[in-house]
């Protein structure tokens, strides 16, 4: 008989559990009354290599709620610190549980993790639990920005466990499992930092090289070459989020990963009406991680992870912050390369000129001004279709229109494929707050969740520009209140 193993297609490594003791413990899920798979993403997980039937129709609500250990799992809990909102903290997985590293067919290694799985030795006074709401929000948002083409954590499934969770009030349970190609963090790194060896930390490190940049393995500096590499990534990683308007919410350095993937969706949202100040987030009364703030927050973050690898940048302090703040530096310039290159391919650019700033500039001002939507102006420039809205009718904006046709004539691609390269970049469609939230509503309250597949069908092909897509680019009714996101812990 096959076993398990064979039947499910489960291929377990467990490097992460291969790094000194201060990083992890050992931890198993506590397991639910009732587990029940609510939504499973078959496509991924035959990426994954496992067999899709067996686990939607027979053992996977066991498995993704916890209930029942995979073979070749070894179940931790990741160690780790974090600047919260500015603030340097021990943290750690308080409410996740890493199961293992799946190595897919084509060779790739993905943490494979539980997120709302009970207690952990890092859940401080929290339950180590996680309600359906949330879950199912990480889950949306996640598999939208994939499909966006942003590097992210994906999401494999949802179970609801049958037990309450206790908020404000009393939610259903539930239970994410999310993939990533690491969870280890800048928060990761500062837990070394401050509580480990140089040694602990040099493990790390090498680590992280190993898994993440192994080109850069056997450099001169390799812990320099590390630096520079996250830098690159989380630089082309933040303009990306500029350019379709995702805020991200809550980026504290333990949600910032190594790999330059988006992680740790709480009270992220996309933004309607374009405002650099657009903040959602409840607990962000300072506006610290407002949509205009993030790529300054990435920099700062990322200068607290320089800070980690000094003792092992060289031997003499004084030459290793040296060698950190020449990387430092250089962050705010790649940010700003990455996002004016991403600008002129969503305003159908393809060579270079020295006013193309002052082009998408003078746009997002006239936006800014006449509080235009943000994914909708792109979107109709895209597909040649001025919408109602005050902005096209300005005559600020039809100077700008001719200007920018002016600008498209300096090239020689003809007008069919700027359209075409437009249509590529600028979706039709976003995870809009009023429609996420309508979702969620009918799963959440009524266990219906047939919106949400809907919605998750839409969003999986954001640059279709199809006529079925016009419903899910309508704006929500005036809104009353302003809309608020939660971090849902
Ligand atoms: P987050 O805001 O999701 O990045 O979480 C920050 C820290 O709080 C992490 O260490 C989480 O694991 C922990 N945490 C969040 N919610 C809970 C919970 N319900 N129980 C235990 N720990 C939690
Ligand atoms: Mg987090």
């Amino acid at each position: 008989m096959a076993s398990e193993r064979e039947k499910i297609g489960w291929n377990f490594d467990d490097s992460y559990a291969q790094l000194p003791d201060i990083f992890f413990t050992d931890t198993d899920p506590t397991p639910v009354q009732s587990p029940e798979l609510i939504i499973f993403n078959q496509p991924l997980a035959v990426e994954l290599g496992l067999n899709a039937e067996e686990l939607e129709n027979k053992n996977g609500a066991a498995v993704f709620a916890g209930n029942q250990i995979p073979e070749g799992a070894r179940p931790l809990a990741q160690a780790y610190a974090g600047h919260q909102f500015g603030h340097f903290t021990k943290l750690g997985d308080g409410r996740a549980i890493l199961l293992g590293e799946q190595i897919t067919p084509k060779g790739e290694r993905v943490d494979i993790q539980l997120k709302g799985p009970g207690r952990t030795p890092y859940s401080r006074g929290g339950d180590g639990r996680a309600a359906l709401g949330p879950m199912l929000r990480e889950y949306i948002i996640s598999e939208a920005m994939h499909a966006l083409g942003i590097p992210t954590t994906r999401s494999l499934a949802v179970v609801t466990t049958g037990e309450p969770v206790y908020r404000e009030r009393t939610l259903p349970g539930a239970i994410l499992t999310r993939l990533a190609s690491s969870h280890v963090r800048v928060g990761t790194f500062q837990y070394a930092a401050k509580w480990g060896t140089v040694e602990e930390l040099r493990a790390l490190a090498d680590y992280a090289l190993h898994r993440h940049y192994p080109d850069a393995e056997t450099g001169e500096n390799r812990y320099l070459t590390l630096l520079q590499e996250v830098i690159k990534r989380q630089a082309g990683l933040v303009a990306k989020w500029q350019l379709v308007g995702f805020i991200h919410g809550v980026m504290n350095t333990d949600n910032m990963t190594i790999s330059g993937e988006t992680i740790d969706y709480g009270p992220c949202a996309f933004m309607d009406t374009y405002d650099p100040a657009t903040v959602f987030s409840s607990i962000d009364t300072q506006g610290r991680y407002a949509y205009g703030n993030q790529p300054y927050i990435a920099g700062w973050n990322l200068a607290r992870f320089a800070e980690t690898l000094l003792p092992l940048l060289h031997d003499e302090q004084e030459q290793a912050v040296k060698l950190a703040q020449d990387e430092i530096s250089k962050y705010m310039k790649l940010y700003q390369n990455h996002w004016l290159s991403g600008m002129r391919v969503k305003l159908g650019i393809f060579n270079e000129e020295k006013e193309d700033k002052i082009l998408v500039q003078e746009l997002l001002t006239m936006m800014e001004k006449y509080k235009a939507d943000y994914t909708n102006t792109f979107r109709s420039l895209s597909i040649e279709k001025p919408e109602d809205t005050v902005v096209f009718k300005t005559p600020e904006f039809k100077q700008w229109y001719e200007k920018w046709q002016a600008r498209l004539g300096r090239q020689q691609e003809p007008k069919t494929s700027s359209l075409q390269l437009m249509r590529s970049s600028n979706p039709a469609v976003i995870p809009r707050n009023h429609r996420v939230e309508t979702a969620l509503e009918a799963a959440v309250d009524q266990e219906d969740y047939s919106v949400m597949e809907r919605l998750l069908n839409v969003l999986s092909s954001p640059y279709a520009h199809s006529p079925e897509q016009d419903e899910y680019c309508k704006l929500p009714e005036q809104p009353a209140q302003p809309y608020r996101t939660y971090c849902g812990t």
